[in-house]
């Protein structure tokens, strides 16, 4: 049976055989021998049928243990054959693909963990097990923030902002500091990839303490010197017309230099993360009218001046490192707007969130400075800087100061124009009047 043939060739060949018996012999012998034909090729299907069905309910199906075939059941053996082996060879690809992801990704030095779109650990790899302190193995499947519990990450998990890293110590390694990085893809999975920056941490506090101390040095040193040269200027004691012009110079240059030290001091007061934000109900409308006093006495009548208070909201944060962002942003405005300019200190509140905007008509600043401007001593232009009596630090201070409130600063500005500084303060920092 196994030698016989199928298909159309043989239903052709059966009806043929049996058109010729019909001629010699008559219908009844026909349609026998018609029937027991067609019947013997039913079961010759279904006994390869069965064997394919055999097969298939094996739990690992393989090629070796496909059943022989001959013919169009050959044909149909011989193609799974071929199919199995390929599927096992790109099979063995795959897992060779995958085994080597696996050993890069463990071997990186940094930690990573895949979380779905719940937050739970589809996979990790050995540094993110050493960063914190969990095991693959025990803890798949387990909401990320069960196992790191800082409220710094989970609020930075829930904010959905993930494009600054977050910084953290780990609780379970005290000495272990971490930066943090969420990055989105696919269908709302996301990547947390971890760092360790101990020793980066380290040397960034050996800097802050460095220009600390010296800056904390520098300062007693200099207020004697001022006061040396204050006392040589009021009591007349130079009478060369040289000698005067002298004085006046290493006076305004020490000047120059103590607010250099002060600006110094101040930065590293609000970067150390130890020092933290002594929160207080500030009265912005207060402080915009003691600054707008400062703007008026800074500029000596050169500028037109507003004040616009559209709310009287109030914020939660520190009053003596809001007033100096606030000051800062003011005595640029004076100082890069040409006389006969205009500065418009204005406060308003816009969609729940406090914002604070100085608007000048001064020399603006080229877009392409623009991203930089809040570095340390990043100056578009020098000269015009020092001959204002800038220290390169305003706005360095005013970042740090908006960071630790979690506001940023918008920056608008077009040269020879005039430019708008804008700090927007969260929701959460807004204080409404209750009556
Ligand atoms: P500086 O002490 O030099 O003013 P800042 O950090 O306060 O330092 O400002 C950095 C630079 O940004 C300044 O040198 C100046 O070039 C530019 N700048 C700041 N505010 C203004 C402004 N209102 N108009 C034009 N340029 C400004």
């Amino acid at each position: 049976m196994s030698g016989f043939p199928g298909g159309l060739v043989v239903i052709t060949l059966l009806t043929t055989v049996a058109g010729g018996l019909w001629v010699i012999f008559d219908i009844v012998i026909a349609l026998l021998f018609y029937s027991i034909a067609l019947l013997l090729l039913v079961i010759y299907h279904l006994r390869y049928l069965t064997a394919l069905d055999r097969w298939l309910q094996i739990p690992v199906p393989t090629s070796a243990a496909l059943p022989d075939g001959s013919s169009t059941w050959g044909d149909v053996f011989a193609r799974l054959a071929r199919l199995m082996r390929n599927q096992s060879q790109s099979h063995q690809q795959l897992s060779l693909a995958l085994e080597r992801l696996r050993r890069a990704t463990s071997a990186m030095p940094e930690g990573v963990v895949i979380l779905d779109e719940t937050d739970r650990i589809e996979w990790c790899n050995s540094m993110a097990e050493q960063h914190f302190g969990i095991d693959f193995n025990r803890d798949a499947g387990q909401q990320i923030t069960f196992l790191v519990r800082q409220s710094k990450f989970v609020e930075y998990l829930a904010t959905h902002n993930y494009s600054e890293p977050l910084i953290v110590k780990q609780t379970r390694h005290q000495e272990l500091i971490l930066s943090l990085q969420l990055v989105p893809y696919g269908d709302k999975q996301k990547l947390l990839i971890s760092r360790d920056i101990t020793r980066l941490e380290g040397v960034e506090t050996m800097r802050r303490d460095f220009v600390a101390n010296v800056s904390h040095e520098l300062r007693t040193p200099l207020t004697v010197i001022g006061g040396f040269f204050e006392t040589l200027s009021e009591e007349n004691w130079i009478s060369s017309e040289m000698g005067k012009r002298a004085l006046v110079l290493m006076t305004d240059q020490t000047k120059r230099m103590q607010r250099l030290v002060e600006d110094l001091l101040t930065l590293s007061r609000l970067e150390n993360t130890q020092n933290q934000v002594r929160e207080g109900k500030v009265n912005v409308a207060n402080v915009l009218h003691e600054l707008y006093q400062e703007a008026q006495s800074l500029s000596a009548g050169r500028h037109h001046i507003k004040l616009n208070l559209d709310t009287d909201m109030k914020l939660l944060g520190s009053l003596d490192e809001l007033r100096s962002a606030f000051g800062n942003l003011v005595s640029n405005a004076i100082r890069y707007t040409t006389d006969g300019g205009e500065v418009i200190l204005s406060w308003k509140s816009q969609d729940g969130q406090g914002v604070f905007t100085v608007q000048d008509s001064g020399i603006g600043i080229d877009q392409e400075h623009i991203p930089r401007l809040a570095e340390r001593f990043y100056r578009v232009d020098l000269s015009r800087s020092r001959g204002t009596g800038g220290t390169g630090l305003g706005l360095a201070i005013v970042k740090h100061v908006l960071n630790r409130h979690q506001a940023h600063l918008e920056i608008t500005s077009e040269p020879g124009k005039g430019s708008s500084f804008s700090a927007w303060f969260p929701e959460k920092r807004s204080i409404i009047q209750q009556n």
